[in-house]
């Protein structure tokens, strides 16, 4: 049976905010997974608050205070003018946090086979000691670090097809030879870091791996990409767990991104990463939504992504749509 986490409170950050990162991107998405073809093969879990020590796992004690803390009458810019909290931005954030932690416990206890975490706001710019990029706490970050504390796990690798580099995500791990971090992106582009030359420090270094891609690059690109490099990277560190920093955002229709990719193969890089998880760590994946700014195309990538989980995509959906 494959998660989906939601929570009403995912629908309220930046209520009432015009923001790109829009409560409309939570609605459209639980709209879909609620009526799609697969919905009786879903269980929907609602969130549960991070506690605070998951939080600081990976974010300074003080960053963390100050966000808990702060008081927000209407809206507080937190980064740039691009990170914004609103009235209830702090309790969706603990809930995002929290999220990814009990998706990761439910799926390495075996209670469900795989989750997607319908989460707001997204996580994989937070670095940790500042909000940046719409982000405010890195959800992937903090259930990574759970399975790798509490978890009791030695290999986690995190996968992130968003197209923006994920720069906080790299940077917490950039050290640490338990978490392989891969992420293709489009490059140069926002936020400026994922050069294919960053490839860890210490004793982390081999266990970063950023493939660029150029404005403009397909599906062919990206399943080019995952066949010969993603996919050995991955059998090679052989995993124990895999985290999924799903953005849509490199779909033709996004309107932050140049990526040319259509809904389908969003399932294609869903199956291959299946098939790793299988040959490695018992099909164990938890899936995160990171960006994806046009609601049509981010519910079908969501829908197409999702059946994958569950169904392994035998389900038709109206993928391929944009040949
Ligand atoms: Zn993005």
């Amino acid at each position: 049976m494959t998660g989906v986490i939601y929570h009403e409170l995912f629908g309220k950050h930046l209520e009432g905010y015009q923001h790109v990162e829009s409560p409309g991107r939570y609605a459209a998405v639980m709209e879909r997974l609620r009526n799609c073809g697969v919905t009786e093969h879903l269980s929907f879990v609602e969130a549960q608050p991070a506690r605070p020590e998951w939080i600081e796992a990976v974010h300074d004690h003080d960053f963390v205070n100050g966000i808990l803390s702060m008081e927000v009458d209407s809206s507080v810019v937190l980064d740039w003018g691009d990170t914004v909290a609103t009235k209830f931005t702090q309790q969706a954030a603990i809930l995002s946090a929290g999220a990814g932690v009990q998706a990761a416990e439910k799926v390495l206890n075996g209670e469900l086979d795989s989750v997607f975490c319908a989460v707001r706001p997204p996580g994989h710019h937070a670095e940790r000691d500042r909000a940046m990029g719409f982000c405010i706490f890195n959800n992937i970050a903090i259930a990574a670090a759970w399975l790798l504390g509490e978890g009791g796990l030695g290999r986690v690798a995190i996968v992130d097809w968003d197209i923006h580099h994920g720069n906080g995500t790299e940077r917490i791990f950039i050290e640490d030879d338990r978490l392989l971090y891969i992420s293709l992106h489009q490059y140069p582009h926002y936020p400026g870091t994922g050069h294919e030359n960053t490839t860890g420090i210490g004793k982390g270094d081999g266990f970063t791996l950023n493939i660029p891609v150029g404005v403009g690059s397909g599906d062919a690109m990206y399943l080019n990409k995952f066949d010969n490099v993603v996919v050995p990277a991955l059998d090679k560190f052989e995993p124990e767990f895999i985290l999924i920093s799903a953005g849509f955002d490199g779909h033709s229709d996004d309107p932050l991104s140049g990526g040319l990719l259509t809904s389908g193969v969003f399932g294609e890089m869903t199956r291959r990463l299946m098939d790793v998880a299988d040959r490695h760590c018992g099909g164990k994946i938890v899936s995160l939504m990171e960006g994806g700014y046009n609601l049509d195309a981010l519910a079908d990538s969501i829908e197409v992504h999702v059946t994958t989980l569950a169904v392994g995509g035998s389900i038709n959906t109206d993928s391929g749509r944009k040949e």
